[in-house]
């Protein structure tokens, strides 16, 4: 059992996390799945997902099987984890905020797809990804074990490398020229450095 300091802020944070997706998800639900791209990889990596995010971490808070991968991290790493925690749940509640009921958890379109270029999306395209990433660095800094500290950054970095070119031949797909401009125009998790040149590119 390790329910005791900064754990204890892991768990409201994840809370918040879960919280987040809960509103969303329930705004999504009456906009129809049209195009479904959910694949035995796609599954097997929700599912190595789930188990770095939420099972091991659930496992370590909650018993002691996993000790024998204990470990103590400098002092000020735990509040550099809550500060990138906080940057992670901004990012994370802005994105879903600007996707709205365009989200899926999947590779999914749904009828009444519309593509979002606005908001967090009008610089980058996978703003939701870059704040799963931060709230995965932020679990490997609060959380004093090797395995449920750092499985989701590993599981996520998979994922993440797997799924961004597939989810973008999607949407290229569904959205054709306006997708492969938008493109041109934005990075895929920070600003791209030189907008001017994009400019160029895209006349
Ligand atoms: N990759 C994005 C979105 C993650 S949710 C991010 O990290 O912020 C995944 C789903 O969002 C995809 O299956 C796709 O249907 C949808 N999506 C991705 N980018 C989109 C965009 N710019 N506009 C509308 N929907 C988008």
């Amino acid at each position: 059992m390790h329910l005791y300091g900064w754990n204890l802020f892991f768990l409201v944070a994840f809370a918040v996390y879960i919280t987040i997706r809960g509103v969303y998800e329930r705004k999504t639900k009456g906009n129809e799945k049209v195009l479904r791209r959910v694949d035995a990889l796609e599954r097997a990596l929700l599912v190595l997902v789930g188990l770095g995010s939420v099972l091991l971490p659930a496992v370590y808070l909650l018993t002691s099987w996993l000790s024998f991968a204990d470990y103590r991290l400098p002092a000020f790493a735990p509040w550099c984890g809550a500060g990138v925690v906080a940057a992670a749940l901004w990012l994370f509640w802005r994105s879903h905020s600007d996707l709205g009921r365009n989200w899926s958890v999947s590779l999914e379109v749904r009828k009444e797809h519309q593509l979002v270029t606005h908001g967090l999306y009008a610089s980058v395209r996978h703003p939701m990804y870059a704040g799963i990433l931060l709230w995965d660095l932020g679990q490997g800094l609060l959380l004093e074990n090797w395995l449920a500290g750092w499985s989701a950054l590993v599981t996520f970095t998979v994922m993440y490398l797997m799924r961004t070119p597939r989810e973008e031949r999607m949407m290229c797909e569904v959205f054709g020229a306006a997708y492969r401009d938008y493109m041109r125009e934005t990075g895929r998790l920070l600003p791209r450095m030189n907008p001017a040149a994009a400019a160029r590119q895209k006349s």
